[in-house]
């Protein structure tokens, strides 16, 4: 366990009178006899989170992104959001093309930002937000059952790929250079639910510090195990050549779901990704043993997985 989670666990994780609290990508309060509020909050902190030349439109598109991405990996709708942000010395230039990579998000996801609060000091953006799901529906990271084949969105590692990048660790060409930053600055969460596709999951997590610690959070949550294949991860031409599968596995920011499903709906998801619905890829299955096994490109066990991002290591 990191010492971020611990913190969470020793001071904050009491019990509550809510349906569901600490521990999922959202918490669930009850909305009336059918349906939950999905809330939750995300924050970006300069430096820990974004490097300070991001550019400030696509600053304000990711600080909602990460949220609604929260909301999603419930199976729920994203609905209002309030924004508390910090400046310190920004011209009203950055502030108005950070409005306007918020509002483009909130629109394309059906968002409304209906509070907050702008405070003086390190640039830092946290943002509320609250989601709509009926309860039978719902999508917890302990819903995993045993013999789940696990899927995964988009594409994995990009986004660690443009990190290194920005970073000068790697030198891509000018079209990869800009879709792998474009996915580190600019994510755009899955819409599962617009798909019709939440039904046949019966967990979720969405992937923000990397695919090996927050699939090991959904298999915690579940009490059950995993195994994964390096071969079946969804990734981009350049790290499958330069077999850089590290980024697929560890890096964080892809903010893509990461989801189960029984071996019985398999045919049905991948009909609809063939038929172009949603770009999703089985990468493994739910297992009895309580760890996460991930096999490398020679189908041999990683003997020690390493740790995604964590803050405070
Ligand atoms: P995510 O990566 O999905 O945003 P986190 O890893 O940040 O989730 O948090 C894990 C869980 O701990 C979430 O349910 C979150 O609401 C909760 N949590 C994190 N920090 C605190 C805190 N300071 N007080 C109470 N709950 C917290
Ligand atoms: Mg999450």
């Amino acid at each position: 366990m990191t010492f971020e989670f611990e913190i969470i666990n020793k001071f904050f994780k009491k019990k509550t009178s809510v349906p569901l609290g600490i521990g999922d990508d959202a918490a669930l309060i009850n909305k009336n006899s059918k349906e939950y509020w999905a809330i939750s909050q995300d924050t970006l902190n300069l430096n820990t989170h974004f490097l300070p030349n991001t550019p400030a439109k696509d600053l304000g598109w990711k600080s909602l992104a990460v949220n609604i991405s929260d909301i999603y990996a419930m199976g729920a709708e994203p609905k209002y959001a309030l924004l508390s942000i910090a400046i310190n010395n920004k011209s009203s230039n950055w502030v108005s093309d950070f409005s306007k990579g918020l509002l483009a998000c909130a629109k394309k996801y059906g968002v409304e930002i209906i509070g907050g609060d702008t405070t003086r000091g390190q640039t830092s953006i946290s943002i509320s937000i609250l989601g709509s799901i009926f309860k039978k529906n719902i999508l917890k990271r302990s819903g995993a059952k045993l013999g789940d084949d696990i899927w995964v969105t988009g594409e994995l590692g990009t986004a660690a790929l443009g990190f290194a990048y920005l970073k000068k660790k790697v030198r891509l060409k000018k079209s990869l250079a800009k879709s792998s930053t474009q996915k580190l600055q600019k994510p755009k969460p899955p819409n599962i639910r617009t798909k019709e596709l939440y039904k046949y999951f019966n967990s979720a997590i969405d992937i923000s510090d990397g695919l090996v610690p927050d699939l090991t959070h959904l298999i915690e949550s579940s009490n059950l195990g995993a195994e994964v294949f390096s071969k079946y991860l969804p990734v981009n031409a350049y790290i499958k050549k330069n077999k850089i599968y590290d980024l697929a596995l560890y890096g964080g920011d892809d903010y893509e779901l990461v989801l189960t499903a029984c071996k019985k709906n398999r045919n049905v998801i991948s009909n609809l990704a063939k038929n172009g619905k949603i770009k999703i890829s089985r990468i493994g299955k739910i297992t009895l043993n309580k760890k996460l096994l991930v096999y490398d490109l020679n189908e041999s066990p990683i003997k020690k997985l390493k740790k995604g991002f964590t803050h405070f290591s």
